[in-house]
């Protein structure tokens, strides 16, 4: 092997794959590989949020599936709405994988890298549950490229090995009730920015007396304004 060709082969071997794209790797800290960690993202990791029962059973006790999805449907409203408010979320998935790294990840995505690193910030400053909550940036831009595909149909034979995301998804009534609430929310937000941007037109009486546009103008920012307020 040549000089040149192993130099090649190291640059390819420096970052770690899976902490790339699945934003955890096993092996940690200790990874021969580089975790290059981004200094911006519009992904967030919460590490290990989820108390997952799988991983929480005691030796004779075995969570039903329906109890399972119980308490992930429970978790997951309380953790989406709590970010919910501080910003808008793109999408939230929670991991139920049995084992260190990904066991009770919980992966968030924003609209913009500097909510991101806003919500970053306060979630550091939080505990869940009676512990400290860990959040990161994390460098998982598709979520979809990280999932384990033969999870979801129930047929991951790699079991607590398998080193992509073994996703637990909240209830479909769930996850319509939270997205709707959220566009609701904030729908209004910028129906009220709306509203004071209209707000800063010229009050009608400072309009010249007798012109024809003026009096149209104002008749179409009442009929705005009363169309706004039906909205709400
Ligand atoms: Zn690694
Ligand atoms: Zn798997």
């Amino acid at each position: 092997m040549s000089y040149t060709s192993r130099r090649y082969d190291q640059g390819e071997s420096i970052s770690c794959a899976f902490y790339s794209k699945i934003g955890a790797c096993r092996h940690g800290e200790k990874c021969s590989k580089k975790h290059i960690k981004p200094t911006s993202s519009r992904t967030l990791l919460l590490a290990n949020l989820y108390q997952n029962p799988k991983m929480n059973k005691s030796e004779n006790e075995d969570s039903s599936p329906q109890q399972l999805q119980e308490t992930l449907d429970l978790f997951y409203q309380d953790v989406f709405v709590h970010l919910s408010r501080k910003c808008e979320v793109a999408s939230m998935i929670v991991c139920e994988n049995e084992n260190n790294h990904l066991n009770g990840n919980v992966y968030v995505r924003f609209y913009s890298e500097n909510d991101a690193a806003r919500v970053n910030q306060e979630l550091n400053q939080e505990w869940f549950n009676g512990k400290p909550v860990h959040s990161d940036l994390s460098p998982v831009s598709n979520f979809d490229e990280a999932r384990c595909r033969a999870y979801d149909t129930d047929t991951c034979e790699r079991g607590e090995m398998c080193n992509y995301m073994h996703l637990r998804e909240p209830s479909a009534s769930i996850m319509d009730k939270l997205t709707k609430g959220q566009e609701k929310k904030y729908l209004s937000r910028q129906l009220e920015k709306l509203k004071a941007q209209l707000a800063e037109f010229p009050p009608p009486s400072e309009k010249p007396n007798g012109d024809d546009d003026a009096s149209s103008n104002t008749t179409a920012t009442t009929t705005t304004n009363s169309l706004l307020s039906q909205l709400e």
